[in-house]
């Protein structure tokens, strides 16, 4: 294992151990739910959107330590942004995971989150990272106050 792998391990490690915005959020106006059967991870993830601003964003679940890492990088890199940079962050991690996109060439669109890139060796881990963005979307999708779940 590179130096460069060691430091990426350490920080998906401490995220597992220590999420950020891991809690239920009482305003939420967007929720959703979303389950991965290939390991088990359980998420739900809280919105409060003003307009089109991510203005607040909470997890809470229980997951594997990808899974849960996934979460906490996700809340911390999307507050605060658009749903339009949102998308493309999406869009952006998802080919960063799945191996179409080099992580070192990905700095702008996807920041910290390149740290998950050494999922793409394990296909299985995929859905593990890729959890909470789409029980993201589905949140950012639902009718104010829906409650949804998504597989
Ligand atoms: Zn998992």
């Amino acid at each position: 294992m590179s130096e460069l792998d060691e430091l990426y391990q350490e920080i998906i490690l401490d995220h597992n151990k220590n999420p950020r915005n891991f809690h239920k959020m009482e305003d939420a106006n967007h929720m959703a739910d979303g389950y991965n059967p290939l390991c088990g991870d359980k998420v739900t993830v809280y919105l409060h959107l003003d307009g089109d601003v991510v203005s607040d964003i909470s997890f809470d679940g229980k997951g594997c330590a990808i899974s849960t890492a996934s979460a906490s990088l996700m809340t911390e890199t999307i507050k605060g942004k658009t749903l339009d940079e949102v998308k493309t962050m999406f869009e952006s991690f998802h080919d960063l995971v799945t191996g179409r996109k080099d992580p070192m060439k990905c700095e702008v669109c996807v920041g910290k989150l390149k740290v998950l890139a050494g999922v793409r060796q394990f296909p299985m881990r995929v859905k593990c990272a890729t959890l909470c963005w789409h029980t993201l979307k589905a949140a950012i999708e639902s009718n104010e106050d829906e409650f949804v779940t998504t597989e």
